[in-house]
């Protein structure tokens, strides 16, 4: 196939990534997304070597940098401060990239918004795909929410988790709980912070697990691991995370103390989906968390999405045949993103069911991320 003039829907990780992917190859790339301006709202992530290989790919690695905070590991802890271990991440980019950073998400979005205008992108702010329809000639002409009408070449779905394309491409499989909840917030830290993890010694209707990442030389992104409602009990957001938190000691003492009214806290149910079937409907292929969505116990979430849309756009920006070239894209991403869907999820499993006899997590994310350095 030779494609000269796409539409991508959706102004993610994704849907950026794409964009800049396709742009750097001379294809005519329009990105529209349902917001009618970028927020800068969000918090921090986890940022792992192999999406920081994409992001050097794409040529953006310096900017990624400048505002990240590298780090080489995380140490586990019991929520008392006793010392557990030290895990040193693999590095899943290769030696020349720290194993992971930790950024804010919207100082990320920002720098890749940049480069696709820089790269001539057109970005529709505002705009939904209501419909589309595959044409015999192999376009594909889609509707959009303003009611126009235009034709394309390829349509990558990049709508997150929520797609509401996913159906209409075929798809069965839909997001699901995954019986997990999570607070975030970001807030300050001290240059001693490092970024740990802590397990509460017993269950005792608190948290499941908090952590933190340091996401820049004085602030750090906080999460609380919990059970997937939000307890009404009166407490404001900033006291029932305070709540949550108040059997982790340590640094934990400092983080709990330091939020308050003041801070920007999100609580969220995490939801999963795996699309291990065909992602595309003729001209309409969709891409990152509208089909692979897991809960971030190991922080690969953004990565995976950001090696989908360029290993796609590798594949199908060359000439030849649209359907070998998505067998060659699937038979590459499947397995690589089972691994993590499957690791992601029996971690999950052991945060509800902490007592499990078999329960390893240490093991369980070291070989998942292990499996990870060699090249996707
Ligand atoms: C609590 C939590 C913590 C996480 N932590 C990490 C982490 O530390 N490290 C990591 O690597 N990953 C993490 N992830 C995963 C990571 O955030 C996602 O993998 C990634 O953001 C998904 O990118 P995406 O572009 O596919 O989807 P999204 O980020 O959801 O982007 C979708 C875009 O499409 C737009 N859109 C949606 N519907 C439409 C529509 N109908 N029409 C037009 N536009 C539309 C949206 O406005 C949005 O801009 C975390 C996820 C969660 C839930």
């Amino acid at each position: 196939m030779s494609v000269r003039k796409i539409l991508i829907v959706g102004g993610g990780f994704t849907g950026l990534t794409a964009a800049i992917a396709f742009a750097q190859r001379d294809v005519d790339v329009t990105l529209i997304d349902k917001v009618s301006a970028w927020a800068r709202v969000g918090h921090g992530l986890t940022i792992q070597g192999n999406a920081l290989r994409v992001f050097r790919e794409i040529g953006v690695i310096d900017q990624v940098l400048a505002v990240g905070q590298p780090e080489n590991g995380v140490t586990l802890r019991l929520a008392d401060g006793t010392l557990l271990e030290h895990l040193e991440t693999p590095r899943t980019g290769g030696e020349d990239l720290p194993a992971t950073i930790g950024a804010l998400r919207p100082d990320l979005h920002e720098i890749l918004v940049a480069k696709a205008e820089e790269y001539g992108v057109e970005i529709r702010l505002g705009q939904e795909l209501a419909d589309y329809a595959n044409n015999e000639d192999g376009t594909v002409t889609s509707e959009l929410s303003d009611g126009s009408r235009e034709t394309w070449d390829l349509v990558v779905v990049a709508e997150g988790i929520k797609s509401p394309t996913r159906p209409k491409i075929g798809i069965v499989e839909n997001r699901a709980p995954s019986g997990l909840g999570i607070w975030r917030a970001v807030t300050t830290r001290t240059p001693e912070m490092t970024g740990a993890l802590a397990f509460p010694v017993a269950d005792d209707g608190g948290a499941f697990k908090v952590g933190y990442t340091p996401v820049s030389a004085d602030q750090c992104y906080v999460y609380v691991l919990c059970r997937p409602e939000r307890v009404d009990n009166g407490l404001e957001d900033w006291q029932e995370a305070r709540r949550l938190m108040e059997n982790f000691h340590g640094e934990f003492d400092y983080l709990r103390e330091s939020i308050d009214e003041s801070t920007f806290l999100n609580f969220q149910q995490i939801e999963w989906v795996f699309v291990d079937s065909p992602w595309h409907d003729g001209r309409v292929v969709a891409l990152g968390e509208a089909v692979h969505a897991v809960p971030p116990l190991i922080a690969q979430g953004a990565a995976q999405c950001l090696e989908d849309a360029l290993l796609f756009a590798e594949h199908v920006a060359a000439d030849g045949d649209l359907e070998e070239q998505l067998a060659a894209f699937y038979a590459r991403r499947i397995p690589r993103i089972k691994g993590v869907v499957d690791a992601s999820m029996r971690l999950a499993e052991w945060e509800l069911h902490p007592g499990a006899p078999d329960a390893d997590p240490g093991r369980v994310m070291g070989e998942a991320l292990a499996a990870l350095v060699a090249a996707p």
